[in-house]
């Protein structure tokens, strides 16, 4: 949770100087890691630097001031960027400007504390002083960390914290069970077996790599920095720079927020939530070799499929915390798109048929949502998948023969102290009316329509 720090004119002084403080130390621990490499071929671990604090804050003693326990996070920071380097996932260290450095962190319960309960209040920071912050945390509890981040001209505390309320009650979790489909037309697919529901990702969020394509492209007529031909960047590049940068994170904020809605709506009214183990690469070589090639690459290939990842990790993530069960259906066993949800007759569709019509018993339903059941179904275990098929409209015990089945799933007591309570927010039932209201209008009826034709 992040809130906004609103420091007087003395205090921000002097986070300034801590945070000058901390990129110093930062750029020491860089330094000797590579000294130490070039002369003595020897590298540094985390450990020694670590050791060596004392007797840094005996020659360099303002650092005394400062929380011991922050000053290893920030060792830690050395030590995780080396260790990127290391394993080939970043870039080689460097030594960083006070520009490029954002604050320091708190790692465990001391050196800080918070008067809040949850909304707004006051961050006490030691050797330092107490400042005003504002900000909403959607849950709240003990403080456990706490970083000092400076952005943009503004101070902010990203605290997190350990959440004390119980995992909820059998009697109390949200009885629900779903099936989803992410991804393909619409961004998800939703059934409990007699509503079906199915959701858009928000105009934004589908226009956003158009946008950010257009604003890239501007910025390349400008004239870009070049050190080997010693060019500085125009005013304009930068001007468009800050453009291309503001709509990324703007994207990247909206998909975050959106992400949470959808996954927050869906576990207020559920705690059995069953959906395919996903497989990007799957994905991305189908849409390669498909006759769909544009729809499906068209689909804002990257802004999209990082939402529906991160989509299903928060959607498990917080089925989790409530200690409900998540399934993942293994999609090449169980064939979701290909399975008739009410009979279990197979049969090939290829991308471009949007519709599930049963040669055999007749049943028709929009492609996803008939993959969605078939998911439902088979994780409460009335499917087994071409083995035959046991389906008979009694519903099985959510908990039933799943792992016997071989899924992975979480229950309740796998999951651990972090689990909380959250107020229920209308179930999945009200939720589909809601929705299926709005979309007279828009969204499933033209979606029936554009998918019959
Ligand atoms: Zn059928």
């Amino acid at each position: 949770m992040t809130f906004r720090l609103y420091p007087n004119k003395q205090i921000e002084q002097s986070l300034r100087y801590h945070r000058k403080l901390h990129k110093d130390l930062y750029n020491a621990a860089v330094n000797n890691r590579f000294t130490q490499y070039q002369k003595f071929n020897q590298s540094v671990s985390y450990f020694e630097q670590q050791n060596c604090l004392p007797v840094f804050k005996e020659v360099w003693t303002e650092y005394k001031k400062i929380n011991s326990q922050a000053l290893q996070a920030t060792l830690k920071r050395v030590d995780f960027a080396f260790e990127r380097w290391f394993k080939g996932l970043g870039k080689r260290p460097r030594y960083k400007s006070i520009r490029h450095y954002s604050g320091w962190t708190y790692p465990a319960k001391s050196g800080y504390s918070v008067e809040s309960n949850g909304e707004n209040g006051y961050l006490n920071l030691s050797k330092i002083g107490r400042i005003q912050m504002r900000g909403k945390a959607k849950y709240w509890g003990v403080p456990t960390t706490c970083t000092i981040v400076y952005r943009n001209g503004k101070w902010y505390a990203s605290i997190t914290v350990d959440v004390l309320d119980q995992i909820l009650k059998p009697e109390t979790l949200p009885t629900g069970a779903v099936g989803i489909d992410l991804g393909c037309k619409s961004a998800l697919s939703i059934t409990d077996g007699e509503n079906h529901q199915q959701i858009e990702a928000p105009k934004f969020l589908r226009n956003a790599e158009h946008l950010i394509k257009k604003a890239s492209k501007i910025k390349r007529r400008k004239q870009a920095p070049n050190k080997n031909k010693k060019l500085k960047a125009s005013r304009r590049w930068k001007k468009a720079q800050s453009k291309v940068s503001k709509l990324t994170r703007k994207v990247a904020n909206q998909r975050h927020n959106w992400v949470h809605q959808v996954a927050s709506e869906i576990v207020s009214g559920n705690s059995f939530v069953a959906t395919e183990k996903l497989e990007v690469k799957n994905m991305t070589s189908i849409a390669k070799k498909g006759k769909r090639k544009k729809q499906k690459a068209g689909l804002n290939k990257s802004i999209l499929d990082v939402g529906f990842g991160m989509l299903r990790s928060t959607i498990k993530y917080k089925v989790e915390q409530i200690g409900g069960v998540f399934v993942e259906v293994p999609t090449k066993k169980v064939k979701p798109s290909q399975t008739c949800p009410k009979c279990g007759h197979q049969h090939k569709k290829t991308l471009d048929i949007r519709v599930h019509n049963c040669a055999v018993c007749g049943y028709r339903q929009d492609r996803d949502i008939a993959a969605a059941e078939v998911m439902l179904y088979w994780a409460k275990g009335e499917i087994t998948s071409r083995l035959g098929f046991c389906r008979d409209g009694s519903v099985a015990n959510p908990n039933g023969n799943l792992t016997e089945l071989g899924t992975s799933f979480v229950d309740a007591d796998v999951t651990s102290s972090t689990s909380r309570t959250r107020k229920q927010a209308g179930s999945m039932k009200q939720l589909g009316r809601a929705k299926r209201q709005k979309s007279k209008s828009t969204g499933l009826v033209s979606q029936t329509q554009t998918s019959t034709k």
